[in-house]
């Protein structure tokens, strides 16, 4: 369609068309701008959101390094612990090292102790065997003692049977031949003379008429209370009254008591003289001769 006015119209137009042209390069170049910024804010948008991810593993990690730091220093304050309970420990043992150490002397004295015991108790069997042997041939000997004493009982025995028949003789040891028997023997005969008791008969009949007594010097003493001043071999007390004094040996003496004892065990071949009146007796032998004794078969081997 063409108007009269058409030219300006056209200019119009023209401008017109100039001005959408420009409007629309204008459009298209917000277009492509906002394009473009969305762009760029879809970028800064991801760009936030990698910063937030970026921040919160930041944040992990600086939360699992604090757990870390926490728990190191739990780890410090366990060590302490445990380095004290180490110290106590070591305390404890050194403690339990000295009472061993203690113990350990007492054990050793103990087994000293223990020691000398085993030792003493060792002494004490040997002892205690040894006695046991003596005690032994103490039995044996003591079994042939008693054996010896019954012997000797009945040999005694027979003896005095013999003597109970035979009677005793009375020899005067100061006149040559001068005997009487137990029946006159209180008889007056002179009182310094001292008589010899014989209970068995003599087997050398040399003597028979021989006085066989040396002179002994007479003490004078109250007849009533006449003490020998001698001890009696068998009881061991002062011989009081009558002494009895072996022709055989050179110092045996009885008092009255011991040698009317049956079973008195001085040897039966040994004659004894009568003391009466205390004497002095000095001579260091035999008073009778060797020879002056009974005949005894069986008691002159025991
Ligand atoms: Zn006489
Ligand atoms: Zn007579
Ligand atoms: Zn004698
Ligand atoms: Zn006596």
């Amino acid at each position: 369609m063409e108007h009269p006015s058409s030219a300006s119209s056209n200019n119009n137009n023209n401008n017109v068309a100039d001005n959408k042209s420009n409007n629309l390069t204008e459009i298209k170049q917000l277009k492509s701008r906002y394009y473009e910024s969305e762009l760029e804010r879809e970028g800064l948008n991801s760009l936030t959101e990698s910063l937030k991810s970026k921040i919160r593993a930041l944040q992990q990690q600086i939360f699992s390094q604090e757990s870390t730091i926490k728990s190191a220093q739990d780890l410090i304050s366990q060590k302490e612990i445990l380095l004290d309970q180490i110290e106590r420990y070591k305390q404890k043992v050194t403690d339990s090292e000295s009472h061993l150490s203690t113990i350990k002397k007492e054990i050793f004295s103990l087994k000293e102790n223990n020691n000398g015991y085993i030792k003493k108790y060792n002494e004490l069997q040997q002892q205690n065997v040894q006695i046991q042997q003596k005690n032994n041939l103490l039995e044996v000997d003591k079994q042939q003692l008693s054996k010896k004493l019954k012997e000797i009982e009945e040999e005694n025995n027979l003896l005095n049977k013999e003597l109970k028949q035979l009677g005793i003789r009375y020899k005067c040891g100061h006149c040559d031949n001068y005997d009487i028997c137990s029946n006159c023997e209180t008889s007056n005969h002179n009182r310094d003379h001292v008589f010899i008791k014989i209970k068995r008969p003599i087997g050398n009949d040399r003597f028979a008429r021989t006085a066989l007594l040396p002179e002994f010097k007479l003490i004078e003493q109250n007849e009533q209370d006449i003490d020998h001043k001698t001890v009696c071999n068998v009881c061991h007390k002062n011989i009081k009254g009558i002494r009895y004094k072996c022709g055989h040996c050179v110092k045996f003496e009885m008092c009255v008591i011991c040698e009317a004892y049956p079973f008195n065990l001085h040897d039966p071949t040994h004659v004894f003289i009568k003391i009466k009146r205390p004497v002095q007796i000095d001579s260091n032998e035999a008073i009778l001769p060797l020879e002056f004794r009974p005949i005894i078969t069986k008691a002159a081997n025991v």
